[in-house]
């Protein structure tokens, strides 16, 4: 989907919002050597088991965690941001 930024900015954005694995193309585990198993570490952020996560590139070859229900935003300059439903919402309207 396209989004615009608020207020009325011109520049339009690709996001998608990403609730699983293959929401997202090149999307990984966060932990690529990670095997989900019972007793599984829990996301500060979230309170969700790790296994639900994604990690996705972000400046170049960083890696960066995601959520369930983030929101991947592609920036003009081609990085990628990463942001909650809130944060996206006040940031960024559908165009
Ligand atoms: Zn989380």
């Amino acid at each position: 989907m396209i989004y615009r930024r608020k207020p009325c900015d011109s520049d339009l954005v690709e996001a998608t919002q990403w609730f699983k694995h293959g929401d997202y193309p090149g999307d990984d585990y966060y932990d690529e050597d990670y095997v989900p198993e019972e007793g599984d570490t829990l996301c500060c952020v979230c309170r969700l088991p790790m296994k639900f996560h994604g990690g996705i590139e972000v400046w170049g070859a960083c890696s960066e965690c995601v959520c369930p229900s983030n929101w991947i935003v592609q920036l003009s300059d081609g990085y990628v941001a990463v942001m909650n439903d809130k944060e996206f919402h006040e940031m960024y309207e559908e165009a």
